[in-house]
């Protein structure tokens, strides 16, 4: 079972953490505001953390799916 280099607690899973801006028209319906949302956009991978304290382990996709593979299967979400 893989542990957090930071909290050293065990594992199973990582936050991906991921910005995205997402895109609205703005129009009047009446007096209220009204938002259509048109796009949006991903920016990059994000960063993955630990679960159990928050902290930043990875920064890299391969990085932190190597990390997984050290879950045993009966415990994967
Ligand atoms: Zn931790």
């Amino acid at each position: 079972m893989p542990k957090c280099t930071k909290c050293d607690r065990e594992v199973v899973l990582l936050v991906n953490r991921v910005a995205e801006v997402h895109f609205y028209d703005l129009t009047l319906d009446g007096d209220c505001p009204s938002y259509e949302e048109t796009s949006f956009e991903t920016f990059g991978q994000g960063d993955f953390r630990c679960p159990q304290c928050q902290e930043l382990l990875f920064s890299d996709l391969n990085a932190a799916l190597a990390f997984l593979k050290e879950v045993p299967d009966a415990t994967k979400p």
